[in-house]
């Protein structure tokens, strides 16, 4: 008898722990279009055009390779449009009675499978470069969890950028003292590559333009890689062209310039197109072949072998609670300009324009626009998060969540973040050109002109005293607070209550 093996849109990669352990002879594989995901939340058209032509790509590849595959495309008569309805469909199709699975990055999708009346073989996915239980045995009795100590962690498990003695490459583990400037435009800024697209993706691409019109997001101009051979060249690219200037301009934001040195390879490695360890072997051999500096090769690295493999840890970690926390129980609405892009902050425009036209922003503007934003005004963090999880094209709970709720939005307490990532406008001032065309005024800290972030830093800070106080990465920020003026302090936190009064009114601010 056959057995299913279920291969999510996520899971791409031909070395999948289900593929290895099934039999291409006389097993079955599942992979399916189905409503119940694209839709909830509604993801960006560009994401679910992206998943979709590589689901259909990985899939003729493994008919090509001898396997049998089950695909249900979207318009199906028969797709159940979820994915326990299409395993239970197939597992009566094929009489089977087993399936064999990936442990999906996604809780409510764990839950689904281990609850399927099949008898289920659930396996790790071993697509990260630490097993679970690495992670979790470095975090026992730790009374703080720290990227940065996982991380040496992480180069001392491979290899990567030490030297015989056991020290890190250059005596140091991180460069970020070199990065951090602002960037300036540039006539030879390199661009990403484009992947025009072929016969598979433009039928994808016609399917979501009419059956997913409804979704927040432009789907003109895809230009993703949808296959391995692509997603490599575009990591080539990134490597030759882009990774030397990565680290200094890391931080920095351009009007127009969407991606500036950015690599643009999440969406391919979140779904398996690309290998993170691979990928970092890579650009270690261009800083040792002399073609990238050290302060970029690390910086680069350490986002996937530190931070990307860290927050998995602790998502999978703290289990299926993890979405519904809200450590500063924040409530607000997440305001509609968050879709609109229609407001006069002209860092926050920028900011969801590019994201309405390429599902992507990088990480400072998710951080320190967007998310800082959704903080300072105390927006309920499940709504933050269900916009991330929608608009990103690398969007997966295991990333994603951390990402939002821990490091964006202080929701989990601080498990992940020492302290709230929030700032007054004088910081996007420094690392971008937004403020030179904004509406209002960045050196203003108090009325009608004023930046809104300068008031709204103050009154979060304000309103979360007692909690932050204390905080030895805060306590010079509560000083300054408190000597401040008396009568400038109450002038702050009323012009700040008046901005909040407009923004909730639905007033344009
Ligand atoms: P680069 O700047 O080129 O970085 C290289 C790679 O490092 C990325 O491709 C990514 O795989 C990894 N990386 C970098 N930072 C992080 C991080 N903080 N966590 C995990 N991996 C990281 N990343 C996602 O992949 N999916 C998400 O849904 C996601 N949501 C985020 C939400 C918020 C609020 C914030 C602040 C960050 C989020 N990130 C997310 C992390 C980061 O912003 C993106 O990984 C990055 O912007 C992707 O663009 P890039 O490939 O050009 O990255
Ligand atoms: Fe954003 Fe304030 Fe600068 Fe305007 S002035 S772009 S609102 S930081």
């Amino acid at each position: 008898v056959s057995r299913l093996v279920l291969v999510l849109g996520d899971q791409l990669t031909p070395d999948l722990s289900a593929l290895r352990e099934a039999d291409r002879a006389r097993d079955v594989v599942v992979m399916a279009e189905v409503r119940g995901e694209a839709g909830r939340p509604k993801h960006h058209p560009k994401k679910i055009a992206l998943i979709f032509a590589a689901m259909r790509k990985f899939a003729a590849r493994l008919e090509a390779d001898g396997w049998t595959v089950a695909y249900a495309r979207l318009t199906d008569p028969h797709n159940a449009q979820s994915i326990d309805g299409e395993l239970l469909r197939r597992a009566k199709d094929h009489d089977a009675k087993e399936l064999i699975c990936t442990t999906p990055g996604d809780w409510r999708l764990i839950q689904l499978l281990d609850d399927l009346p099949l008898k289920v073989t659930r396996l790790p996915d071993t697509r990260f470069i630490s097993t679970q239980e690495e992670f979790e045995s470095w975090a026992e009795g730790r009374k703080e969890l720290r990227m940065e100590f996982f991380y040496r962690e992480m180069r001392r498990k491979t290899g990567i950028l030490m030297n015989d003695d056991g020290k890190p490459e250059g005596g140091k583990w991180n460069y970020d003292h070199d990065n951090r400037e602002p960037a300036a435009h540039d006539l030879f800024q390199p661009k990403i590559p484009r992947f025009q697209p072929d016969a598979v993706t433009q039928e994808v691409l016609e399917l979501v333009g009419s059956e997913f019109s409804d979704h927040f997001g432009d789907l003109d101009g895809f230009a993703f890689p949808t296959t391995h051979e692509d997603a490599a060249r575009a990591a080539d690219d990134f490597i030759a062209n882009r990774l030397p200037r990565f680290g200094p301009y890391q931080d920095a934001m351009l009007t127009g310039e969407a991606y500036l040195y950015h690599s643009v390879l999440s969406p391919a490695l979140n779904i398996g197109l690309l290998d993170p360890l691979d990928l970092c072997r890579r650009a270690e051999a261009a800083y040792r072949d002399g073609q990238v500096p050290l302060n970029s090769a690390e910086g680069f690295i350490r986002q996937i072998l530190g931070w990307r493999e860290f927050v998995r840890g602790i998502y999978m970690m703290d289990g299926p609670g993890y979405t519904s926390r809200n450590a500063l129980r924040h409530h607000r609405d997440l305001p509609w300009l968050y879709w609109s892009g229609e407001t006069d902050m002209a860092c926050l425009s920028e900011a969801v324009r590019q994201t309405r036209e390429n599902a992507y922003a990088h990480h400072i503007q998710r951080l320190m626009v967007t998310g800082n934003f959704a903080l300072l005004i105390g927006v309920d963090p499940q709504q933050v998060q269900e916009w991330y999880l929608g608009v990103y094209a690398d969007a997966f709970e295991w990333v994603e969540a951390p990402n939002t709720l821990g490091m964006s939005q202080f929701a989990d307490g601080g498990m992940l973040a020492s302290k709230p990532y929030v700032s007054s406008g004088n910081y996007i001032d420094k690392m971008s050109d937004y403020c030179d065309g904004c509406t209002y005024d960045v050196r203003q800290k108090t009325g009608a002109g004023a930046c809104p972030f300068n008031l709204l830093y103050w009154w979060f800070l304000d309103r979360h005293r007692q909690r932050f106080e204390k905080n030895h990465r805060m306590r010079t920020i509560y000083a300054t607070w408190q000597r401040m003026d008396a009568n400038k302090r109450r002038q702050i936190l009323s012009d700040a209550e008046a901005f909040l009064a407009r923004l909730d009114s639905g007033a344009h601010v």
